[in-house]
């Protein structure tokens, strides 16, 4: 059975707390239960999204018209080294299965909030490794049928795959995970869940890192030379130290703030909307242009 709401806050279930209302909104916790939902919305000509743990995205001002469907929820198992997850179950939820199990792979991505479907799609990341080294194949619907599709054919890059622009709905994510010293494991999560905590307090209201970190290998060399080399990590140039130098910290627009402490976060302090988001996003992206000529890509999804 999926339930169909009209009416529900966009801002209730985003973790940047942005947006209007969407018209019909429907939270399954199963992959039948998300197709089921897809097909409802498609067989009455309703238009649709989908959304997750709604911790990288953006909704709109104006809200949305349609069906929005949140794939939130369901199970694992543990074969071995393999890890098969429903999409919707929250990344914190598999991760901790690993480390109980003794499995290496997932820990450097422990505190990154949303579910193992969401991470998938944006290939998220922390700590020089993302998702995508322990993907072994993805379950999908394309509209017609259930099909798993190999890691390489997900083309999974930088925040970046596949998944996320073609009309694909992840149902399962397969994991294969390394055998590994579950204390150690348990501990090195500790340590990043705790400097994670540093940065983003308990109830912060905002979408993670709100641009992309710049690939090195991807900028021209005069571009390069405008970069201190001591600020690139891991072959990307950090997004925060660009904003820094364009004078990003401390700037306000409406309810969006940039904490003193980190120029790549844009915090709701209350009332932000979209619109002050889009906003401060274009002011930012047009200095760093002018002073780097770098353009900047959003990491958070707009809707
Ligand atoms: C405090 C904080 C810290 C963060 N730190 C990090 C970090 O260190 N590294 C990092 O990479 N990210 C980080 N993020 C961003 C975010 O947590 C990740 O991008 C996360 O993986 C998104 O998962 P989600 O379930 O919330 O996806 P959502 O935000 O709900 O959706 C993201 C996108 O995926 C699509 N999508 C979701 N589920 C499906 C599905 N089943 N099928 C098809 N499309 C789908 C949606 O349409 C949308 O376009 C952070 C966010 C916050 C709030």
């Amino acid at each position: 059975m999926i339930h169909i709401r009209k009416n529900i806050s966009l801002a209730s279930v985003s973790t940047f707390r942005i947006g209007g209302k969407t018209e019909l909104f429907c939270s399954v916790k199963t992959p039948e239960h998300f197709i089921r939902a897809i097909e409802w919305a498609k067989e009455n000509k309703i238009p649709f999204r989908v959304f997750a743990g709604g911790s990288n995205v953006v909704f709109p001002d104006e809200g949305l018209k349609g069906l929005l469907i949140r794939f939130h929820g369901g199970s694992l198992r543990v074969l071995k080294n393999t890890i098969i997850a429903d999409a919707g179950v929250p990344l914190a939820k598999v991760i901790a299965i690993s480390l109980q199990y003794g499995l290496r792979g997932l820990e450097t991505l422990s505190g990154i909030p949303g579910t193992v479907g969401g991470a998938t799609v944006g290939n998220a990341g922390a700590y020089g490794h993302s998702i995508s080294e322990a993907v072994r194949k993805v379950e999908v619907w394309d509209g017609k049928k259930r099909r798993w599709i190999p890691n390489k054919v997900c083309k999974f890059g930088y925040r970046e795959s596949a998944l996320k622009h073609e009309p694909l709905f992840v149902l399962r994510v397969e994991l294969r995970l390394k055998k590994g010293d579950r204390k150690e494991l348990q501990k090195k999560s500790r340590e990043i869940i705790s400097i994670r905590g540093k940065k983003y307090k308990p109830g912060i209201k905002c979408p993670g890192s709100f641009f992309k970190n710049v690939v090195a290998s991807e900028v021209s060399r005069s571009v390069m030379r405008k970069i201190d080399a001591g600020k690139i990590i891991g072959g990307k140039i950090p997004t925060g130290y660009l904003l820094e130098e364009v004078g990003a910290k401390g700037m306000k627009l409406g309810g969006i703030r940039i904490p003193e402490f980190h120029g790549n976060l844009f915090e709701n302090t209350g009332k932000a909307t979209a619109r002050d988001v889009k906003k401060l996003a274009d002011i930012l992206r047009k200095r760093v242009k002018a002073k780097f000529g770098i353009t900047l890509e959003e990491e958070v999804r707009y809707f």
